[in-house]
């Protein structure tokens, strides 16, 4: 029985550039030696194009044209990829929407797609799901990585691609873009032999669940106990998505249960205490050194939480009184939290936010490091200027948990075992 999927095609479409970002001025650039094929005429010894955008068209400055669409293709055979091989994009936007957002050039390989919208421009990058598989485990994780952590990871960024679970931007003409929404994707920028060697390793595996392709989920970091996929995303329950503790001897009973013995929970494969002497920004990429989104403390400033409560649901309020945890997932993830305080009038009211993406919105400058928290001063939060929390994990805990996985190929178990231990019951095939 073929094995199904939600892309229908060996190609992906990555939007990499979208009107969004308002970019007006873009350069290409390549090598010399670099075979390209553009649908405008390119003059003879030219590898930089200079784009300029109008309000529906865009010109050439090396060629005085103007167009409104350009196609321009370099190679993606994934085997002969290499560090900074395909066409340069100056800018990219990274971080989008997050406080981090910077603009970086950004090498692609495959094709490119040149339009304009609303006057900005949109680039949208056509290559092999293979190649694209490669880029993103380097952009993923660092080139340090142990080869069962690559395997591991390229594994699940190709079940992620090719399962298009969420589908986010299918209305807007492609399959998945270029930031954390969907998978981090940077071209061939950050490429190593390293990465480039497991996505061959694996060249076309996959984990199936009944005979498709799964949705292979992934986080920075459980904190110990995976949580379930229906505590985070609605749709119902995944069979391979579930809660399990993460460790080599699991304990009994939940995490949920009792927040002190999953806070002191030590043995897990993603703790702090097994990467006391590891280099986890070379093996993981950029991560916070000190490792501590296994377990985290934060102060969250009310005048934070006032400003944040104006921006995400347009409301005024003047003062915040108290926070509770609604109910919580397997792995302690909130599923909802009530916040108290006061509106203009000074009347009492209440705000249910919902979601583990709406709860670290609201509760951060950027993102909370996850849902899992508890309120620590709770007795005195009416007068206190500030909420503290204490919390584990990073991100939302569903499926692999990449220092989890770092702690296990750390141990010698090797990347089949770690997907089994992941996603419960699935099978790894090739496609
Ligand atoms: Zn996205
Ligand atoms: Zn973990």
């Amino acid at each position: 029985m073929p094995i199904s999927s939600g892309l229908n095609s060996d190609l992906i479409r990555v939007g990499i550039i979208l009107p969004e970002d308002g970019i007006k001025e873009l350069t290409l650039h390549w090598a010399e030696s670099l075979d390209v094929e553009s649908s405008a005429s390119i003059p003879q010894n030219s590898c930089t194009l200079n784009l300029s955008a109008d309000t529906d068209s865009f010109s050439v400055s090396q060629t005085d044209q103007v167009l409104t669409e350009l196609i321009i293709t370099a190679s993606d055979q994934v085997d002969s990829l290499s560090s900074r091989s395909g066409i340069k994009v100056d800018p990219v936007i990274a971080g989008r929407g997050f406080h981090w957002e910077k603009q970086i050039p950004v090498y692609l390989p495959g094709q490119l797609t040149i339009t304009i919208e609303k006057g900005n421009f949109k680039l949208i990058n056509t290559l092999d799901v293979e190649a694209y598989v490669a880029c993103v485990a380097t952009s993923e994780m660092g080139a340090e990585a142990p080869d069962d952590l690559l395997a591991a990871q390229t594994v699940v960024a190709r079940c992620w691609s090719l399962a298009l679970a969420e589908a986010k931007h299918l209305d807007a003409g492609f399959d998945v873009c270029n930031d954390d929404c969907c998978q981090r994707y940077q071209g061939t920028t950050y490429l190593t032999e390293h990465s480039l060697k497991a996505a061959l390793d694996t060249r076309g595996e996959v984990l199936t669940y009944e005979n498709a392709v799964i949705d292979a989920r992934y986080s920075k970091n459980c904190g110990g106990m995976a949580e379930d996929y229906d505590t985070v995303w609605e749709g119902g329950t995944v069979p391979y998505l579930t809660h399990f503790w993460d460790g080599p001897e699991p304990l009994e009973g939940l995490a949920v249960d009792d927040f002190q013995r999953l806070w002191n929970y030590m043995d897990a494969y993603c703790s702090s205490k097994r990467f006391e002497s590891v280099d986890l920004a070379g093996m993981l990429g950029k991560v916070d050194v000190s490792g501590s989104y296994y377990r985290w403390e934060q102060v969250v400033e009310k005048q934070l939480l006032l400003a944040n409560l104006k921006k995400y649901h347009d409301l005024s309020w003047t003062k915040i009184t108290g926070l509770q945890v609604g109910e919580r997932g397997a792995s302690a993830r909130a599923k909802y939290v009530y916040l108290q305080g006061l509106d203009t009038h000074g009347h009492a009211v209440e705000q249910k936010l919902v979601s583990e993406y709406g709860i670290r919105q609201m509760l951060s400058e950027s993102f909370l490091y996850s849902s899992a928290f508890i309120v620590m001063n709770s007795k005195t939060l009416e007068s206190d200027d500030h909420i503290a929390l204490k919390g584990v994990g990073w991100g939302h805990g569903v499926g692999l948990c990449q220092m989890g996985a770092l702690g296990m190929a750390l141990e010698g178990i090797n990347y089949r075992d770690i997907l089994s231990h992941y996603y419960p019951g699935t099978t790894l095939e090739n496609l």
